[in-house]
């Protein structure tokens, strides 16, 4: 008998993005043997979830929240949410505009498929995080790209968005501060953007999983606009602001008919989000402490990987913002992202992402964590430079 078939879903979501990660994949099966790889490769650093988190979730198991929970999450962390939304953004935003999810990702992919019409197009932005095009493409939209260009250090660009609108554009995606560039869009041209959609009847999606890793100064979002809160919803998690990756805690903030269909979708997909998580979720929502601290060991992680790299007299970056990532320019070895990424990690056992997984406009790329402590992140910026200068060296010999 021939294979049974697969939808046209499974087929459209195995994209080249979802190739990004062969790379660290290989890594991560190497140190599981025993080697001593440095990995950079995945948005997860090596931090534990603070103790009083994780004491607040067996403290809640022990009591007996290990029932179903509400789909659109508990009351008490809907609040809570709600309560640190409103100093986020400034304003007062209610309960009743939040839904818990699995995850940013989580949230990502159900907020697509509530908003999306076979067809629709959704502007992405690029470099975007490499999940997109299966989250746009998985809830039936086409994906219309808009490229951020690099000596504008990858910052919103207003007037190609707008050329990019036509009447088939249902959504507008962007992330900040951005997984991978690191750009942390600026408030003032957020807030025409926020403007634009909502007198265009567009939605503003606005992932914004590294709320609490911005190094220069306060979040910004399109979110404050207060009057066009009824086309802008928010994705956001716990999983980087408190070391919760694997907790798949995570949210979505938007207008009531918005949320009232995410709830209808929870329950026909996850029927709901762990009760004992949602309910140590608040005590991490309440650490205030442990939001400080991250931003400060980010910023010397950053600092350190980025002196390293510097060393160098060919590759090119930013200085990353926001978040956890340093997208290199690293056109000057004659390599692909990939060809990099793949060498680097064969000679000199560190792994990085290839940037064709973020764009192809970035396929010279790759994209670099900071994700372990500095004396790792400077022989890792050591290893890549290295490495780099002889690939340059070859080209000019
Ligand atoms: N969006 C971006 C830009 C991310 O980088 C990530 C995680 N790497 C996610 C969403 C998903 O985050 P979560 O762990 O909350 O699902």
């Amino acid at each position: 008998m021939d294979k049974c078939d697969l939808s046209s879903l499974s087929k459209r979501i195995s994209g080249p993005s979802s190739l990004a990660w062969d790379v660290g994949d290989v890594a991560s099966k190497r140190m599981l043997a025993g080697e001593d790889i440095i990995h950079l490769g995945i948005g997860d650093p090596d931090l534990d979830t603070p103790l009083p988190i994780q004491e607040a979730l067996f403290e809640a198991i022990k009591s007996g929240k290990t029932h179903y929970a509400p789909l659109a999450g508990e009351m008490t962390l809907r609040s809570a949410i709600a309560d640190h939304a409103s100093l986020l953004y400034g304003s007062a935003v209610q309960a009743e505009s939040v839904i818990v999810c699995n995850g940013a990702q989580g949230a990502l992919f159900t907020t697509f498929l509530c908003l999306t019409e076979q067809g629709d197009e959704i502007i992405v932005l690029e470099p975007c995080y490499a999940t997109y095009p299966a989250v746009v493409t998985a809830g039936g939209g086409k994906m219309v790209t808009v490229i951020l260009e690099k000596s504008d250090d990858y910052q919103l660009n207003l007037a190609k968005i707008k050329a990019s609108v036509t009447e088939r554009t249902k959504a507008i995606l962007i992330n900040s501060p951005s997984n991978p560039s690191g750009t942390v869009f600026d408030q003032q041209t957020l807030v025409e953007l926020a403007c634009f959609c909502n007198e265009r009847s567009i939605w503003l999606v606005s992932d914004e999983v590294y709320w609490a890793l911005c190094f220069d100064g306060p979040h910004t979002s399109a979110y404050r606009v207060e009057q066009c809160r009824n086309s802008t919803i928010v994705i956001n998690s716990l999983s980087k602001s408190h070391a919760m990756t694997g907790w798949r805690l995570g949210w979505a903030i938007g207008p009531p008919h918005f949320i009232e269909a995410m709830t209808d979708l929870a329950q026909a997909s996850q029927f709901g989000v762990n009760q004992f998580v949602q309910t140590a979720a608040i005590t991490a929502l309440k650490d205030q402490q442990t939001i400080e601290k991250s931003k400060n060991l980010f910023i010397s992680r950053r600092d350190a990987l980025c002196d390293g790299l510097r060393l160098s007299n060919h590759l090119g970056f930013s200085t990353p913002r926001g978040g956890m990532f340093v997208l290199l320019d690293i056109s000057c070895t004659g390599l692909s992202g990939k060809e990099f990424a793949e060498q680097l990690l064969e000679t000199e056992n560190v792994a990085v992402v290839p940037g064709f997984g973020f764009g192809q406009s970035v396929k010279n790329t790759v994209r670099i964590g900071f994700l372990c402590d500095e004396e790792r992140l400077k022989i890792a910026s050591q290893r890549i430079v290295r490495f780099a200068e002889s690939k340059v060296n070859k080209i000019t010999e």
